[in-house]
């Protein structure tokens, strides 16, 4: 089943290869088919749209994915799926970033800063690829709706959910006296 996300640049032709898939939950949950780390709470397989093209040793990986993880929301706590989106960029060359002994000087006048170099036949896991692209994507603070009315900094009910219970009872609460005098003027 790996296998199938594992790919050897050096046998990448000239017309390219691409991807329109599910990339399988199990698999970006199993920490034995990759080495980045696995993506908890996914809630379903990762759609990918990816797409591999070869200009002589150079390679472009572009894609865009969606993905659905459970997360807390930060304002209410709630656990709810979060829905996003990202992209796929990655260029890639044969080759060693420090030039050895003997080693051909290399006339290109291309701009190479951009290109992660790969030693042939350049192997490249998939899953690793689109893990890292999740993660990057990841935010610390995510909310469950724009309209989530969050926690009562009084009693601490999800307003979401819950009635408030600080109108029914807000003898402690300065405000309340300020209220009563104010109907009384
Ligand atoms: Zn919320
Ligand atoms: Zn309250």
């Amino acid at each position: 089943m790996q296998r199938h996300w594992l790919v050897t640049l050096q046998n990448i032709s000239s017309s390219g290869r691409s991807w329109d898939a599910d990339v399988p939950k199990a698999l970006l949950q199993d920490e034995t088919c990759g080495s980045v780390n696995v993506l908890p709470g996914l809630t379903g397989d990762v759609h990918w749209r990816l797409e591999l093209t070869r200009v002589a040793k150079f390679f472009h990986l572009s894609g865009d994915w969606k993905a659905g993880l459970m997360r807390d929301c930060s304002r209410c706590n709630a656990e709810f799926e979060w829905s996003t989106t990202g992209k796929t960029e990655r260029f890639f060359q044969f080759g060693s970033p420090i030039k050895e002994k003997g080693d051909e000087q290399d006339s290109d006048e291309e701009d190479e800063r951009a290109y992660d170099f790969i030693a042939k036949p350049g192997d490249i896991n998939l899953l690793d690829v689109l893990r890292e692209d999740v993660w990057l994507a990841w935010k610390a603070d995510v909310i469950c709706s724009d309209s989530c009315k969050g926690l009562c900094q009084g009693c601490g009910v999800n307003l979401n959910t819950d009635t408030c219970q600080c109108e029914q009872d807000d003898s402690n609460n300065p405000f309340a006296a300020l209220r009563s005098l104010k109907l009384d003027g």
